[in-house]
């Protein structure tokens, strides 16, 4: 979709931390986290909502968030991974993935901006820990 900017994000027209795709799907780290670590899983194809998606790539989705879950709490030494749908942000459907320590933390109003060397530094340790990692 012309205007959508996680679409332009797929398409490499905006830059993003990314910490893994593949054909189907991104994980990024958001400009303004919760926590360090607050990854958004987006499918490459557009659509309003996680709930608008086709059933097979609703589950995908789903399956790619959970492979990340544990490289992502390793990486960030968190006690959980918290996921939020909500979708309010962005009009492009997105999984919310953050390291917590506690239920609070999901709380969207915790959101702050990160400088671009805190977003690499994060992104550079959770590949890290996709690639080579044991989980
Ligand atoms: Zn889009």
């Amino acid at each position: 979709m012309a205007d959508c900017i996680f679409c332009k994000i797929i398409a490499k027209e905006i830059p993003s931390h990314a910490v893994w795709e593949n054909d189907r799907f991104l994980a990024f780290l958001t400009i303004r986290p919760v926590n360090p670590g607050h990854l958004l899983m987006i499918p490459k194809v557009h659509a309003d909502s996680v709930f608008a998606l086709p059933a097979a790539r609703y589950q995908e989705l789903f399956e790619a968030a959970k492979a990340l879950s544990a490289p992502l709490q390793h990486a960030m030494g968190s006690a959980r991974v918290g996921m939020v749908v909500e979708g309010f942000g962005v009009p492009h459907a997105h999984l919310h993935l953050v390291p917590i320590n506690g239920p609070r933390e999901l709380d969207s109003t915790r959101e702050r901006d990160a400088s671009p060397g805190e977003l690499e530094a994060v992104a550079k340790t959770i590949r890290n820990e996709i690639e080579n990692g044991s989980h």
